[in-house]
C-alpha cells in the first residue's frame, strides 16, 4: 500500500511519524473516514466540513485546504487501485517534547492518509442483520469531536463482542442510549416513527446521519430527533445504525431481545437503498 504522510507519497513500511507525535502520547489527534465506491468519494464535503470543525474545536492549524486534502484523496485512489473501500486521514498538533501545554505556534501539524480495501456495498451484516450489546456510555464529555481517543469505543465493541454481539450501543446512566460504538443509533417505533437522538456533545455527528435523516424526511417519514431509552428501543419495530463504512445497516437484536421479527426491518432496508442510489450518484 502507498500511504500518505506529511508531504511524501510511500510505501507503507517506509512511512514514518515522530515517537513524539501528540497524537500518539496525548490522543491530541483528529480523523475522517470517507467511504470510496467505484473509485469515487461519497460525501467528501460533509467529511471536510466536519474536519473543519474538530481542528476548530481543538484550536488546531489546518494542514491543508479541502482542495489539497480532495487531491490527496484521489491520488491515493489511483496509487493504490482502490475501486471500494476507505480512505482514513489523520491530523494531529505535531510531535514536539512531551508537555501538557501546546507546543508553540507554527509547530507543523502531521497530516496522514492510508486507504482501506473493504467491501461496503455487499456485506453479510446487511444481510442478517447486526446483534448489539449495551454498555455504560464513559467516553469524555466532547464526543462531537472525531478526536482518535478511540480506547472506551474498542472496549466496548470488546465487551459486545464477548457476550456474542456484533457491537455496544452505548448507554448514559439515564438509561438513554447514546450512539454505537463507532455509528449513530436508530430505532423506528411501532407507530413507524424514526428516532434518533438529537445532535449535542453527547455524539459524534454523523455525516451519515445527516443525509440519511434528510432522505427520510423527503420520503415522508416521521422524524423525531430526541434521545430514546434502551427499554424503548427494545420494543421499537425496527433498529438501525449508519456510519460512512456501514452505510445503513440493520440491528436485530439488543442485549439478545429481538426487535420485530428478529430479521432486518423493510423501512431500514428501504432506507439503505435510497441512501446508497444518493451517495453514489453525487460521489465525486
Ligand atoms: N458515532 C461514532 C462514535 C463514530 O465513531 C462514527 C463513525 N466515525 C459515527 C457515529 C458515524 O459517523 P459518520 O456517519 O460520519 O461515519
Amino acid at each position: 500500500r502507498i500511504v500518505y504522510v506529511n508531504g511524501s507519497y510511500v510505501p507503507e513500511e517506509e512511512a514514518k511519524v515522530s515517537v513524539f507525535d501528540r497524537a500518539f502520547l496525548m490522543a491530541d489527534g483528529i480523523y475522517e473516514v470517507t467511504t470510496v465506491v467505484g473509485g469515487k468519494l461519497i460525501d467528501f464535503a460533509g467529511h471536510m466540513a466536519r474536519l473543519g470543525r474538530s481542528l476548530a474545536a481543538l484550536k488546531m492549524t489546518p494542514p491543508a485546504d479541502t482542495e489539497a486534502l480532495l487531491a490527496i484523496h484521489r491520488e491515493l485512489v489511483v496509487r493504490n487501485g482502490l475501486d471500494e473501500g476507505l480512505i482514513y486521514l489523520q491530523v494531529s498538533r505535531g510531535s514536539a517534547d512531551r508537555d501538557f501545554s501546546f507546543p508553540p505556534e507554527g509547530t507543523p501539524p502531521t497530516l496522514v492518509l492510508f486507504t482501506q480495501k473493504v467491501a461496503v456495498l455487499e456485506r453479510e451484516s446487511v444481510r442478517s442483520g447486526i446483534k448489539v450489546a449495551s454498555v455504560p456510555d464513559l467516553r469524555w464529555g466532547l464526543r462531537d469531536i472525531k478526536t482518535v481517543q478511540l480506547l472506551y469505543p474498542s472496549m466496548a465493541k470488546m465487551e459486545a463482542k464477548s457476550k456474542g454481539a456484533d457491537d455496544a450501543w452505548m448507554v448514559e446512566s439515564d438509561g438513554t442510549v447514546t450512539e454505537g460504538s463507532s455509528n449513530n443509533a436508530y430505532i423506528i417505533t411501532k407507530a413507524g416513527t424514526l428516532v434518533t437522538r438529537a445532535l449535542s456533545h453527547a455524539i459524534l455527528h454523523g455525516i451519515t446521519r445527516l443525509a440519511v435523516l434528510r432522505l427520510a424526511r423527503e420520503t415522508g417519514l416521521t422524524v423525531e430527533e430526541r434521545s430514546f431509552t434502551l427499554d424503548e428501543a427494545k420494543d421499537a419495530r425496527e433498529a438501525f445504525i449508519t456510519s460512512a463504512s456501514a452505510f445503513v445497516t440493520p440491528v436485530v437484536s439488543i442485549d439478545g431481545q429481538r426487535i420485530g421479527d428478529g430479521t432486518p426491518g423493510e423501512t431500514t432496508k428501504r432506507m439503505r437503498e435510497i441512501y446508497i442510489a444518493e451517495s453514489l450518484a453525487t460521489a465525486i
